[in-house]
């Protein structure tokens, strides 16, 4: 990569490491000319996962908000955070699978593969997350929810 400063058409890279949780790599440079640094990052290249949400708009997906919203759930419950990081990990891989064989990616279509997989993860974070994401509107719909669970 040539200098940004001085005309000289490479620079030297004197340190590397990742960044964005490991996302992307930072890496400092430095010109042997005029010794002039700077840093650069390296990215996967890959095309956004866009989410429809209820009112009909995009947004791209924010594998953070799974977290997020997994982690809520599994409060005191014994699951890890390394086990939600990958359950959210899990689904956008899921998400990215589904869009790029056609299928639209809707905020319900996110929020059924985390149910799915938290179902197998721990039964109790199960119900928590489906209450909240299903908006159950009476405690019917729960014990119907909670009966269904306990077939399976
Ligand atoms: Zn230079």
């Amino acid at each position: 990569m040539h200098c940004p400063v001085c005309p000289h058409d490479d620079t030297k890279v004197i340190d590397s490491r990742p960044a964005d949780d490991g996302a992307a790599i930072r890496r400092r440079r430095a010109c042997p000319e005029c010794t002039y640094r700077f840093t650069t990052y390296e990215r996967l290249e890959e095309a956004p996962l866009l989410v429809m949400k209820r009112s009909g708009s995009p947004e791209p997906f924010d594998r953070a908000k799974v977290t997020f919203g997994v982690r809520s759930a599994c409060k005191g419950r014994p699951v890890d955070d390394v086990a939600i990081d990958a359950l959210a990990e899990a689904v956008e891989d899921d998400m990215r699978l589904a869009a790029t064989a056609g299928t639209e990616i809707t905020s319900s279509t996110v929020g059924h593969a985390v149910l799915e997989r938290l179902k197998a993860l721990d039964e109790v974070a199960y119900m928590r997350f489906a209450s909240v994401y299903k908006n159950f509107d009476d405690a019917a719909a729960f014990r119907r929810e909670l009966a269904l669970l306990k077939q399976s």
